[in-house]
């Protein structure tokens, strides 16, 4: 069965009464190139585990399954499991889960599929909902190897620009902490059946063992550089001011003690400087 066959496609998808929900981000990837290069350059190996999150009709899971020991994909559209059903039945390795993403324990399916093994993350987002599932996927520090993702391509930018750059922003200080971002090829919007509006890009996120900055409490960091970049092309004293209710005159104590501008913006920020500024301002914290 060929999934990146247009006409196998709708002739399956028509079988099933199936029609694209605009609102689930359904746009399935036809062009035959991209799905084994997103397999390929995801890292996966003989006697892996993967998740694959939203298969569809299952075109980048049957990749994945030629490779992987075994694939867990989590569709939230119950519509396609019967699709999957039909396209997956030759890979008795795959299993199907009809769940949203964003309410499955992922360290009890890792646990309970992958026990182990080394784990992988690989799927075409729906882009609706990309960076709460990026968060969703870090936050829960799964013992994963690497997360490969297909994005909107302004997503890529912003998810993998350098900290310290004018597209940075608070979600990219985040990936930064988690993992290392790396943009690995662009899709064409004519690679998808329907198309889309915007051409993708597929990115990797390789999982920090270790993080590269100390911080004296995390969750204080992540409110700092939230508030920080809050007003975007504004100073980080504004930023951090309004949104954390913090006088200017602590902040801007804490900037010199950090050798940082009162002027600074928070794009011009270097992920230490970024952590030395919040380590700073929780101990004044502390201190009152
Ligand atoms: N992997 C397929 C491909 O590359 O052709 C389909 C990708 S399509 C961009 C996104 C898929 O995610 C759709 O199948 C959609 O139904 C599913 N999806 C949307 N929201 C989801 C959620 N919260 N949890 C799991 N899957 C979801």
């Amino acid at each position: 069965m060929n999934l990146t066959d247009i006409n196998t496609v709708k002739k399956i998808l028509s079988r099933h009464g199936f029609s694209f929900s605009k609102a689930l981000g359904q746009n399935f990837i036809i062009n035959p190139d991209v799905c084994p290069e997103m397999a390929r350059l995801s890292g996966i190996e003989p006697g892996c585990g993967v998740i694959e999150i939203g298969p569809g009709i299952g075109v980048l899971t049957v990749e994945l399954a030629k490779i992987a020991e075994k694939v867990v994909a989590i569709e939230l559209d119950t519509r396609l499991i019967p699709v999957l059903a039909q396209t997956l039945s030759d890979y008795r390795n795959v299993e199907v889960i009809n769940a949203d993403v964003l309410k499955t324990d992922l360290v009890d399916i890792i646990n309970t599929h992958f026990a182990g093994k080394k784990v992988y993350i690989c799927a075409n987002l729906p882009y609706y909902i990309t960076s709460p599932i990026i968060m969703y996927l870090l936050e829960s520090r799964l013992p994963v190897e690497s997360i490969t993702v297909m994005v909107q391509k302004e997503a890529a930018e912003r998810l993998c620009a350098p900290v310290g750059s004018r597209e940075s922003g608070a979600i990219t200080v985040a990936v930064n902490y988690y993992a290392k971002a790396k943009r690995l090829f662009g899709v064409d919007k004519n690679s998808f059946t329907p198309a889309p509006k915007v051409d993708s890009e597929v990115m990797r996120l390789d999982i920090r063992k270790e993080p590269e900055i100390q911080l004296d409490d995390e969750k204080f960091f992540f409110s700092v550089v939230k508030a920080a970049f809050s007003q975007r092309r504004k100073t980080a004293i504004n930023g951090i001011s309004s949104g954390m209710g913090i006088a200017k005159d602590k902040i801007t104590k804490a900037l010199e003690e950090c050798n940082l501008s009162p002027t600074v913006r928070a794009e011009a920020l270097s992920m230490e400087q970024l952590a030395s500024l919040a380590n700073c301002l929780y101990k004044l914290k502390q201190e009152k």
